[in-house]
């Protein structure tokens, strides 16, 4: 249904949140024609998140090119992000095939670089207006569908209108919560504490990962030389780990394989953390409504994916609503394209991460995609395309891998077993 031509909209697309995904939308969404709003809670055109660790995974990289980031990126100091990742087996080390294509990637830079050179791409693009310490409080409603939003200002309380509001406003979604969008909540049995480090070199430059079934570790190069390490054990180790956090925090690392030598290094922010981040699945639209972003989805921050999905949900939902947003089509019936589209990409992966975040050892199936991955570059690479969502969890666990997995395995037992006495 359109929205009814009585009535006034001072813009197209209303957005609550000029994070990662507020911020791509506005600008995608400006560039196909909509007047769009841009509402941030904080004054400050330099806040971003600091909760994060801000690897973006090579999902991001075509959503960044569309925006037109990469060269400013490169500027920034963003680190491609190649990586190897731990297990009881050994490192899994994808690399390029021999005379084969470079393995998609990322980039790993700072919240507190990314978030103001997003954010003021969006306020320079025609067509959107920035407007800061604007709080989105309340919700516009005509006949049972959002018209608009309330939002508290420097300049006292305003009502504007649009045509589609977007809450990309975060796990704690205002527009979500407004809305009453349905939810789901999943518990998360681990806690995590990150922190920032310089002269942290790490084997060969890249990210690691750490399984350690069911603990996890990650260190990330970053931008101006920082690497950030960030330790998620199961959360029975809290009360004693809270006991001496930083004492705790060093120790974790320093008993990690090849650990960083954190010894030797500067800790130049302190240690911050969560001790309770639930995933939440919400259905992405209602009447006169998009959530995307975290508002949407908050997943495990253990995969490192929200940022990469922030900015691809913003991508999905241009596609499907920029005519209608702009009175060329029906609202309505994009919103049910974007929905189904951000279900067909996104349910498989939070399943999964759901089912992991239980805290628990690897299941069947991992530790025999995870050990052959520890032996096969072919099978490393696939490992890469997963974990980089570039493919979903029905591709990554297709017959031929699962096979390819079982006859590495078999192999491998074969050539390092005891010979048998005749
Ligand atoms: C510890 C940790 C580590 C992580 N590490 C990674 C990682 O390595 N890689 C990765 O890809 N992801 C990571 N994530 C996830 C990532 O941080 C999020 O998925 C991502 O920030 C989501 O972006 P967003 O734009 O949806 O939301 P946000 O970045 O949260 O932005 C929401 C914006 O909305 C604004 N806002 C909120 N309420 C209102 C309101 N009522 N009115 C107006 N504005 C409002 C906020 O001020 C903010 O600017 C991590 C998360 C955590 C917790």
């Amino acid at each position: 249904m359109a929205t009814p031509e009585s009535a006034v909209q001072d813009y197209d697309v209303v957005i609550s949140g000029a994070g990662l995904a507020g911020s791509a939308a506005a600008i995608l969404l400006a560039r196909r024609g909509a007047r769009v709003a841009l509402l941030e809670r904080r004054s400050d055109p330099e806040a971003y998140k600091v909760l994060c660790t801000h690897s973006l995974t090579a999902c991001a990289y075509p959503v960044l090119d569309e925006l037109g980031l990469i060269p400013a990126l490169e500027k920034a100091g963003a680190v491609r992000n190649a990586a190897r990742w731990h297990t009881r087996w050994g490192w899994i080390e994808p690399r390029s095939a021999p005379a084969g294509p470079e393995l998609p990637y990322g980039y790993n830079i700072r919240r507190s670089t990314l978030d103001p050179l997003i954010r003021s791409h969006a306020a320079q693009t025609p067509g959107v207006d920035l407007l800061l310490g604007h709080q989105v409080t309340g919700l516009v409603r005509d006949a049972g569908r959002t018209v608009g939003v309330r939002a508290s200002s420097p300049q006292g309380e305003r009502e504007i209108r649009a045509r589609l509001v977007v809450g990309a406003d975060g796990k704690d979604s205002a527009v979500a919560k407004l809305a009453e969008v349905p939810a789901r909540r999943y518990e998360n049995g681990r806690f995590g504490y990150l922190a920032h480090f310089r002269d942290l070199p790490l084997p060969g430059g890249v990210s690691h990962a750490w399984f350690l079934e069911p603990d996890m570790a990650y260190a990330f190069p970053n931008d101006d030389g920082v690497t950030v390490l960030a330790v998620l054990p199961d959360k029975k180790r809290l009360p004693a780990f809270r006991e001496d956090l930083e004492g705790s925090f060093a120790a974790f690392v320093r008993a990690l394989p090849e650990a960083p030598p954190i010894d030797a290094a500067e800790r130049i922010t302190k240690i911050t953390g969560m001790v309770d981040y639930p995933l939440h699945t919400r259905k992405p639209t209602a009447p006169g409504i998009a959530l995307i972003g975290d508002a949407a989805l908050t997943g495990d921050p253990l995969w490192g994916v929200g940022c990469g999905w922030a900015l691809q949900s913003a991508h999905w939902l241009t596609e499907a609503t920029a005519a209608a947003a702009t009175g060329r089509g029906d609202l309505d019936r994009s919103l049910a394209l974007y929905a189904r589209r951000h279900r067909r990409r996104l349910t498989g992966h939070q399943l999964l991460a759901v089912d992991f975040a239980r805290s628990r050892p690897f299941n069947p199936v991992e530790r025999l995609m995870f050990s052959a991955a520890t032996l096969d570059a072919s099978l490393a690479r696939h490992m890469h395309l997963f974990g980089s969502r570039l493919i979903g969890p029905l591709r990554f666990l297709n017959p031929l891998a699962l096979a390819k997995a079982s006859v590495v395995n078999i192999k491998h037992l074969r050539a390092t077993a005891p010979p048998t006495r005749s």
